[in-house]
């Protein structure tokens, strides 16, 4: 799998430490306290669907959330699509984005992939290289796109603490 992990600055402690839970996988579900503790948590399922082991892909892929995680996706494409156009315009550049290019980018799918990177990685921070790749094209600049990357981190980790999975 193609990626690389672009290292975030945050004035932020606690944005710091969500990274490192999501890189790490470690947000305490339902596996995991029954790893901690067993006897008590064996027969916790995911909260929202009752069915499945609460595993960390679990969360995001569950079909009883699918529905809130679309909308996430939605917002986020609004987002890249405003943040890059304003961006754009404050360095004197045409705002150059719009709906088709934005979907024409391949990582917004919420299913969980071991061949593609899909949005369950870039809520886990990591940035693709056809991420990289666009956004470079887009701002021929890497301050300011360093400065987009950063904005979109900070927008799909606040909409999914928003959604209530990371209790930080
Ligand atoms: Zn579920």
């Amino acid at each position: 799998m193609d990626f690389l992990l672009v290292k975030w600055s945050s004035d932020h402690q606690s944005d710091d430490f969500l990274l490192v839970t999501l890189l790490t996988e470690e947000i305490p579900t339902v596996e995991k306290r029954k790893y901690l503790a067993y006897k008590i948590f064996k027969n916790w399922k995911c909260s929202f669907c009752k069915q499945c082991d609460e595993t960390f892909d679990h969360m995001w892929t569950c079909e009883s959330c699918a529905s809130e995680l679309d909308n996430i996706i939605q917002e986020t494409k609004e987002f890249f699509e405003g943040a890059c156009n304003s961006l754009l315009i404050n360095a004197d550049k045409d705002p150059i984005i719009d709906d088709k290019l934005v979907n024409k980018m391949t990582f917004w799918d919420r299913t969980y992939s071991e061949m593609k990177i899909t949005f369950i990685d870039l809520i886990k921070g990591i940035i693709s290289c056809e991420l990289s790749a666009y956004t470079s094209l887009i701002f021929e600049n890497q301050n300011l796109q360093e400065k987009f990357l950063v904005l979109l981190r900070n927008f799909i980790f606040e909409k999914v603490r928003v959604f209530g999975l990371i209790d930080v």
